[in-house]
């Protein structure tokens, strides 16, 4: 209540009327003293001047200093010029001070020595108004001083009349006090209304509500403050939305973001992370700690160190690449994926303080690592495998060529080997231009709508010497009335051939094929089933990529090259199909070619 702006209000406004009417009563009372002491020494000076008649009078009857009874005479008949009342009287005082005669005698016994009787005493008619003293007098020296006449008022009158002005003042005050309160009352309405509404207003937008205006009612100072705050209002939500839009969109932008991305304070806890992050993690560090950074620092091994807020490489050998503002390490391996992390120092609003700390983002390059691994491995493979073919040959011409004595059955064994190996390399190399061709998409497709059924079923009567030689058998088991399928007949009828040349090859002596032929929806389904070696469980996820083989040694003995699957495989997706295998160690393997019948092979292709 006491700070409340009304109370203000009124307490100025009292302090200030109680100010002024004092001022006033001050001013008031000073100015009736002044004004009765001017009248009184002029009225004197009127009657008691040298020229007047008074003074000449009174001169003449001080000349027998003892005729006082006849000064007094006089004096009372010019009692009402001189204004003798109750309050005002004339002595006649001899030399000393001494009343001789007086309009009041019991006064006049009492008389003190005042400035101006005093210097009557001394002859000299020098009469002054003292101000603040409680009367006003006035002494004529005659006859050299022997005689003054002396008038002294007590200023009673003065003193009353005061009073009646302080009476007066005291209840204009408190008429003008009530006033106060009053106008005070719809000033500090007048002032706090606007400013109430304002406060309202205020504690509204810091709630977040921008979507009440302010009330103006006046053109004032308040009203253009209110205006403003409106404006600054309308001004603030603007930015506001502006803001709240730039983090939306960079809300999106980390989570669509692929990279995983993390911020740090300068203690190492995690401050923020997207959803890449969160993956990455497995949501387990959920939990905020001062031990994430270093826990990400080790896992993916990093060789760098939280040192007073700042990170330190460790291993000053260590592949790092600097940017502008951090490090980047490449290819770290971190949960069974491959990593270029960037570290960078950021700076982020603490309360108000701008503190330093850190951003670490993953940059998952797994794709490009496995196909550069991939390319590295191709090249090694296929220099490994020309190599072998090209040691023989060149073993084989040299021993040849250093013995012209040799006999004629081993010229041709070595030269039939020569031929077997060069074979060998023709097979690879084509096979690999096969493969090219189908990476690069300039295979040109004979596309044509054929009878597979028929067409498996011839291809297994062309391989039936093949079968025999191995002392297999074999069946073919087809659905009726199989519709055709579209596709490149020869190719298709490749990876069939290529099929069940891996049946025949590894399955030992005596064993049995079975080719069938359904319908599956709207695929055709080929599986050759064979009961041969079978591949070990292990080797059956990699068993489609190129140049891979089981044992290498024993499949080298069956004149693979280790690419067979890998065309079958192109070759079937190409058409928009699946080749899938199925396999039991010693027990047997089956293959299974998916088709549509309408492959996604176009006449454009074709050409
Ligand atoms: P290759 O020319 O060496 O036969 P493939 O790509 O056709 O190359 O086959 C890859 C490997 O898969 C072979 O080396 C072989 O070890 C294994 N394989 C393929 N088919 C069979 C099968 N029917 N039974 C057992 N192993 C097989």
């Amino acid at each position: 209540m006491f700070k409340s702006l009304y109370f203000k209000i009124v307490l100025i406004l009292l302090i200030f009327i109680v100010a002024v009417m004092c001022a006033v009563s001050a001013i008031l009372m000073n100015g009736v003293s002044s004004y009765f002491a001017g009248q009184f020494s002029v009225q004197m000076e009127e009657c008691f001047g040298k020229e007047t008649i008074l003074y000449g009078e009174l001169q003449e009857a001080a000349k027998d200093v003892q005729d006082a009874a006849g000064m007094k005479e006089i004096l009372s008949s010019y009692g009402s010029i001189l204004g003798i009342d109750a309050y005002r009287n004339y002595y006649v005082l001899d030399g000393d001070g001494n009343m001789l005669t007086g309009s009041d005698a019991k006064l006049g016994a009492q008389l003190e020595i005042t400035p101006n009787l005093l210097s009557a005493m001394d002859g000299r008619y020098d009469n002054r108004i003292i101000s603040g003293t409680e009367y006003a007098d006035w002494a004529l020296p005659l006859a050299e001083g022997e005689v003054i006449v002396y008038v002294k008022d007590s200023l009673e009158e003065v003193q009353q009349l005061n009073q009646v002005i302080f009476s007066i003042i005291i209840q204009a005050m408190f008429v003008g006090i009530l006033i106060a309160i009053l106008l005070s009352f719809f000033l500090a309405k007048a002032i706090t209304s606007p400013i109430q509404r304002l406060t309202w207003g205020t504690r509204l937008v810091a709630e977040g509500d921008f979507t009440q205006p302010i009330e103006v009612n006046s053109r004032d100072e308040l009203g253009i403050l209110t205006e403003n705050f409106n404006y600054m209002k309308d001004q603030l939500k603007d930015t506001l939305d502006e803001v709240s839009g730039e983090r939306e969109k960079l809300r999106t932008v980390l989570a669509c973001m692929r990279d995983a991305v993390f911020t740090f304070s300068a203690g190492g806890k995690l401050l923020h992370w997207n959803d890449s992050a969160a993956q990455l993690y497995r949501n387990s560090f959920g939990q905020e700690g001062d031990a994430v950074l270093d826990t990400c620092l080790e896992e993916m091994d990093i060789p760098l160190q939280r040192e007073n807020g700042r990170l330190r490489l460790t291993s000053p050998d260590a592949a790092v690449e600097r940017s502008q503002d951090g490090f980047v390490f490449r290819d770290r391996i971190f949960a069974g994926r491959v990593f270029d992390v960037s570290f960078g120092v950021i700076r982020y609003a603490e309360g108000r303080k701008k503190v330093p700390g850190c951003i670490l983002i993953a940059h998952d390059v797994t794709g490009r690592y496995e196909l550069d691994e991939s390319r590295r491995e191709f090249v090694a493979n296929v220099s490994h495998e020309l190599r072998t073919p090209l040691t023989s040959i060149k073993g084989a011409t040299e021993t040849v060529l250093s013995d012209p004595e040799m006999d004629e059955e081993m010229r041709e064994y070595f030269l039939d080997m020569i031929l077997s190996e060069s074979d060998r390399m023709t097979r690879i190399v084509s096979d690999l231009l096969v493969l090219s061709r189908l990476d690069n998409k300039r295979t040109k497709w004979q596309v044509e709508l054929f009878d597979m059924p028929s067409s498996v079923r011839r291809l297994c009567e062309v391989m039936r010497t093949d079968l025999e030689a191995h002392g297999h058998t074999i069946s073919c088991t087809m659905e009726e009335d199989l519709p055709m399928v579209t596709g490149d007949r020869q190719r298709l009828e490749q990876v069939v051939i290529n099929i069940i040349s891996n049946a025949i090859k590894y399955t030992p002596e005596g064993g049995h094929i079975d080719v069938a032929l359904f319908r599956e929806g709207d695929r055709l389904v080929t599986t050759v089933t064979d009961n041969g070696v079978g591949i070990p469980e292990e080797d059956i996820a990699h068993i489609f990529e190129r140049f891979y083989r089981v044992e290498k040694s024993r499949t080298s003995d069956a004149g693979g090259t280790g690419l067979g699957l890998a065309i079958a495989k192109e070759l079937v997706e190409a058409h928009g199909g699946q080749i899938s295998i199925q396999s039991k160690l010693n027990e047997g393997t089956q293959v299974r070619i998916e088709l549509p019948f309408v492959g996604k092979l176009k006449p454009a292709e074709e050409e």
